[in-house]
């Protein structure tokens, strides 16, 4: 059986972007993959986090992977720290990755600039995401647009690792979709959207109620047309909100651009805001839900313990590979 990995950061609360590029796209795998899904808290502390806050929103981030469809019988949920084979295996994947091709990571760039103090983790962050895909042999890794770049790395590192010491890392494949991989921010439409974006109004978070989703979108950049047309180029934000549309009704680009043509921006956006509220609102109702409950420890209990058993099988053969330790 094909193996799948993917990680979210429990950085901030997932937004629209984190749910149409990854998130949606995890559950139909479950039925024919092995799944494993993480909570990837060692990838948050990359950059300051309030630990109270970090808290909440691990809890949430499980509860939300639960609430879109992630059935614990058929996948394992885990949160990243609580298996201790990440960090090992990150070390060793540091020890085979070069400075260089970290600093070209456009994530550690962008996540970098203009700051005054950088983690040296912030820098490593690829070799541990390596680590996280790597330790399960996984051979599919669903994840959107902004982490190819990363999934590059990891095939390279996996590839450098297997000539040099032994043949024992699956090389994974990122699956990216071709709608949604890339929603963008509702301020700026040419940067991506991110939970942790300061300006709150740049995202829509899967636990806003109706009112905040409709409020952001009809403040939403768009330009000074009036007309609804797809052009990610000259038109992002009304290209951004069309994609938007497009995912939450099942329409194509081209029917949208037909149902509103001769329509305004108002009606335009007024429609795609009850379509994206509607999307997230069953979502919403069973995360309220599980939020609260102990099944919701009893799945990550039982997540880490059935991680942790086949991710040690692979650290152990690393070690082993590279002469770590003692024989036995
Ligand atoms: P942060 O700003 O803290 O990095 P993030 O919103 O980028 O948060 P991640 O936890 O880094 O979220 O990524 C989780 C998953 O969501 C990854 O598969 C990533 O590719 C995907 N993703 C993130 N942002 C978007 C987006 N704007 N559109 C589509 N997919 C996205
Ligand atoms: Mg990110």
């Amino acid at each position: 059986m094909t193996r799948v990995f993917s990680g979210i950061q429990p950085s901030g609360t997932l937004t629209l972007g984190n749910y149409l590029g990854a998130l949606q796209h995890f559950v139909g795998l479950q039925d024919e993959h092995e799944c494993f899904f993480c909570i990837v808290d060692q990838h948050a502390i990359t950059v300051p986090q309030d630990k109270v806050k970090l808290r909440q929103n691990i809890r949430k981030l499980a509860a939300l992977y639960l609430a879109t469809g992630i059935d614990p019988k058929k996948s394992t949920l885990f949160i990243q720290s609580e298996v201790p084979a990440h960090a090992q295996m990150a070390w060793i994947m540091q020890c085979v990755s070069y400075i260089g091709e970290l600093e070209r990571m456009t994530q550690f760039k962008d996540k970098s600039a203009g700051k005054e103090a950088v983690s040296s983790a912030l820098l490593t962050y690829p070799p541990l995401m390596a680590a996280d895909i790597l330790l399960y042999n996984a051979d599919i890794v669903p994840v959107g647009e902004d982490q190819k770049q990363h999934m590059e790395l990891t095939r390279n590192l996996a590839e450098r690792f297997n000539r040099k010491y032994n043949d024992i890392f699956t090389v994974p494949e990122a699956q990216i979709p071709q709608v949604g991989a890339r929603i963008m921010s509702l301020q700026e439409p040419t940067k991506k959207m991110s939970k942790s974006d300061e300006n709150q109004k740049a995202f829509i978070s899967m636990l806003d109620d109706e009112k905040t989703v409709i409020k952001k979108i009809k403040s939403a950049v768009t330009d000074s047309e009036n007309e609804i047309r797809f052009d990610r180029e000259n038109k992002p934000g009304v290209s951004n909100l069309m994609s938007i549309y497009s995912l939450s009704t099942g329409k194509s680009l081209e029917e949208i651009e037909q149902d509103f043509s001769g329509k305004g921006y108002g009606d335009f956006k007024q429609a795609v805001a009850e379509a994206a509220a509607g999307l997230l609102r069953p979502i919403r109702e069973r995360y309220e839900e599980l939020i609260h409950s102990d099944e919701l420890d009893d799945i990550l209990d039982e997540g880490a313990e059935r991680a942790q058993r086949a991710a040690f099988k692979t650290l152990k053969k690393a070690e082993r590979a590279m002469g770590l330790g003692r024989k036995r």
